[in-house]
C-alpha cells in the first residue's frame, strides 16, 4: 500500500512568525506534504524542544509556551461543563482562531487538515488552584505529574472524572462542529505511568521489564472517583492500595526495608510475569486502568462521530511503553480511525534508532489491523541526518504504513524536509512510483 498522506504539524507561533503561505510553500514543496495541522491545544515545553535554538525562524530564537491554551476560539456554550479552555495571554497570539488560519490556506491548496489535542488540556497552576479534586493521586493522595518530570510541577487530571470526560468531548465536539478538519488527533497523557524514565525517543534501559510495572505504583491513579469505580467493578481496592504503596516504596527505595527488597530483586532473575503473579490485586488495577482507557477513547470517538460522521479520530501515540499508562493499543484501537506512532528514534541518528522505529511500527500494525490508516512519525530535526530518515522511510514502508507525519516544522531543517522527498523515491512510497513512465527513464 502507498504512503498517501504526509502530514505536517504547526504551531500557532510559527504560523504567527513565519506566516502561514511560507510555511505550507516549504512543507508541500520540499517535503510533499499534503495534509497539516495545528497542534491546537499545546502543552508547556520549549520549542524548539531538541536544539536549543530555531534553525528558521525569523522572529525569535526560541519560545516558552503557557500551559495547556487552546489556539482556536472556543465557541461560545460549546463548554457548558465545569472545566474551559484557556485562551493565550500573549498579545501576538490572542484574538486569532490560527486553526482557521491554517486551514484555510491548507484547503485552498487541496491539503488534508487537522488539529491536535496535545499532552495536557488543563493549565497545571490553575488546577491544582481551581480543580484539585479531579487530579489524578499516586497511592499516597499526592498529585501525579506528566512523566518524570516532578520538577516542572505539572498535574495530570484524572481520566475516570466525568468533569474531565465532559471537558474532553467539548473540546472535540467543538473543533469538529465549528472547524473545518478531517482529523482530530489525542496525544493525550493518560494514566501517571511513574518515575521511570519514558519518552518518545528509544527505550530506556531503565524501563524495562518489571521495574517499568512497579514504578507505574508511583502514577496514578488513586483517587476517590477511580476508588468508586473500581470498587463498583467489584475490586478489592484496600488490597490494591496495599499492594501499591508497598511497591511505591520499594521501587522509590524510600524506607530501609523496602530499599533492600528492591536491591535483592534487581540483583536477582525477577520477572515481570511473576511481579503480576504474585501481586494480584496490583495487577487488577493495571486491568482495571486499561479498561478505563478503552471506555475513554470510545467516550471522544464516539463524540467526534456524532458531531460529523467521517471525521477521523486519530490517537498520536506519545510513550516507548504506552501500556505503562494504561493504553493496550489492542482493545484500545477499536475506538480510533488512525494512528500515528509518534517514535522519533531518528533523533538518535542511527540504524538502531530506525530498527527501534520499525518495531514499533509493526506493534502498531498489529493492533490497529489493515484497514485502518497507520501513519508514521518522522523526526525531521537536526539530529536525524538525511540518511537516517530515508531509512526510517524504509521502516514505514516495511511495515505496512500508509503515511508519514513530520514532527515538528519549527526544528526541521531545509535539508531534512528534501531528505522526506528522496526517501519516498528511493523506496518508492507511493503509486506513481509503481508506474513507468517515459520522462522518469530518461
Ligand atoms: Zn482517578
Amino acid at each position: 500500500m502507498p504512503l498517501d498522506e504526509v502530514a505536517a504539524s504547526l504551531y500557532a507561533w510559527d504560523l504567527a512568525d513565519e506566516g502561514v503561505e511560507h510555511c505550507l510553500d516549504n512543507l508541500e514543496a520540499l517535503a510533499g506534504v499534503n495534509s497539516a495541522y495545528l497542534v491546537g491545544m499545546m502543552h508547556k515545553e520549549k520549542r524548539p524542544l531538541h536544539a536549543r535554538f530555531y534553525p528558521h525562524n525569523p522572529i525569535r530564537k526560541y519560545y516558552t509556551p503557557e500551559d495547556s491554551r487552546a489556539y482556536w476560539i472556543p465557541k461560545d456554550g460549546a463548554y457548558p461543563g465545569r472545566i474551559k479552555p484557556l485562551t493565550s495571554d500573549r498579545e501576538f497570539l490572542a484574538g486569532t482562531d490560527w486553526l482557521d488560519t491554517l486551514t484555510d490556506a491548507a484547503r485552498k491548496r487541496g491539503m488534508r487538515t487537522g488539529c491536535e489535542i496535545s499532552h495536557t488540556i488543563i493549565d497545571a497552576n490553575v488546577a491544582r488552584t481551581e480543580y484539585p479534586d479531579i487530579l489524578q493521586r499516586d497511592p499516597f493522595g499526592n498529585v501525579v505529574g506528566t512523566f518524570e518530570a516532578i520538577e516542572a510541577q505539572r498535574a495530570l487530571p484524572c481520566l475516570n472524572n466525568t468533569d474531565v470526560r465532559e471537558y474532553l468531548v467539548n473540546l472535540a465536539t467543538d473543533l469538529v462542529t465549528n472547524h473545518d478538519v478531517d482529523f482530530i488527533q489525542s496525544c493525550l497523557v493518560m494514566f501517571g505511568s511513574g518515575y521511570s524514565r519514558n519518552n518518545t525517543v528509544g527505550r530506556s534501559a531503565l524501563s524495562v521489564g518489571w521495574t517499568a510495572l512497579a514504578a507505574t505504583a508511583t502514577g496514578g491513579c488513586f483517587c476517590s472517583v477511580c476508588e468508586s469505580k473500581a470498587r463498583a467493578a467489584g475490586l478489592d481496592w484496600d488490597a490494591i492500595l496495599a499492594e501499591a504503596r508497598h511497591i511505591a516504596i520499594m521501587i522509590t527505595g524510600r524506607d530501609l526495608e523496602e530499599a533492600h527488597e528492591a536491591q535483592l530483586l534487581r540483583e536477582s532473575n525477577y520477572s515481570e510475569a511473576e511481579f503480576l503473579l504474585e501481586h494480584e490485586h496490583f495487577a487488577s488495577w493495571l486491568l482495571f486502568r486499561r479498561h478505563s482507557i478503552d471506555e475513554l477513547f470510545e467516550t471522544i470517538g464516539s463524540a467526534i462521530h456524532t458531531a460529523r460522521p467521517g471525521v477521523e479520530f486519530r490517537y498520536n501515540t506519545y510513550m516507548a511503553q504506552p501500556e505503562l499508562s494504561g493504553l493496550n493499543f489492542k482493545s484500545a484501537f477499536a475506538f480510533v480511525d488512525s494512528v500515528r506512532e509518534s517514535d522519533y528514534s531518528d533523533q538518535l541518528g542511527t540504524p538502531e534508532g530506525v530498527a527501534v522505529k520499525r518495531a514499533k511500527l509493526m506493534k502498531a500494525r498489529r493492533a490497529l489491523g489493515y484497514d485502518k490508516p497507520l501513519i508514521a512519525a518522522l523526526g525531521v530535526r537536526p539530529n536525524a541526518t538525511p540518511e537516517i530518515l530515508r531509512a526510517s522511510i524504509k521502516a514505514a514502508v516495511d511495515s505496512g504504513c500508509d503515511g508519514l507525519s513530520l514532527g515538528h516544522y519549527d526544528g526541521a531543517t531545509m535539508e531534512r524536509l528534501r531528505a522526506v522527498r528522496d526517501g519516498m523515491r528511493e523506496w518508492e512510497a507511493t503509486e506513481a512510483d509503481w508506474q513507468h513512465t517515459p520522462d522518469r527513464e530518461s
